[in-house]
């Protein structure tokens, strides 16, 4: 099973939107495999931030993700980075589809609720950068046969 990184941003979590974001990830049938509560640093986000170190709004984009601190998950599932990024909607949550979270919880280019992995090799690297080996947790899935068919895993 593919593994991917969400980040429910500090306006998530001010705004009391932490249950409702991570309800559905659960309710799709994501299994949520690892998840901690952090304040993020300038270094931590100028590596996460890196492919953005030109652009003008970098210094407005940190400040916004060290304005409170954020909730990190990991979710577990098949190709679960495709499918978690779908669920997030376009970056600027005015051009983001209602029915995806973007477009249902927010109206901004930068306070859009959600940061998600983009790919299968970036999902890896960044779920590095913020979990260790003891945070992930195995347990079982008994509800596995109710959400895939056997070739999907
Ligand atoms: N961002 C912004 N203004 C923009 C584009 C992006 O403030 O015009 C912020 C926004 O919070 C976004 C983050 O920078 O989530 C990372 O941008 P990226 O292009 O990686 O978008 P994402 O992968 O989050 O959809
Ligand atoms: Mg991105």
């Amino acid at each position: 099973m593919e593994r991917t990184l969400v980040i429910l941003k500090p306006g998530t979590v001010q705004r009391g939107l932490i249950g409702e974001v991570i309800s559905r990830f659960e309710k799709r049938g994501l299994k949520l495999v690892a998840m901690k509560m952090k304040q993020l640093t300038p270094e931590i986000l100028d590596v996460h931030y890196a492919h953005l170190a030109d652009k003008p709004f970098f210094n407005w984009l940190k400040d916004a993700m060290m304005a409170a601190p954020v909730i990190l998950c990991c979710w577990e599932g098949f190709e679960a980075v495709k499918v978690v990024r779908e669920m997030a909607g376009a970056t600027n949550g005015r051009k983001a589809v209602p029915g995806t979270i973007r477009g249902d919880y927010s109206v901004s280019s930068q306070e859009n609720i959600v940061h998600t992995s983009d790919s299968v090799e970036n999902a890896k690297i960044e779920l590095e950068r913020f979990f260790s080996p003891e945070d992930y947790c195995e347990y079982p899935s008994p509800l596995d046969k109710y959400l895939y068919a056997p070739d999907e895993h």
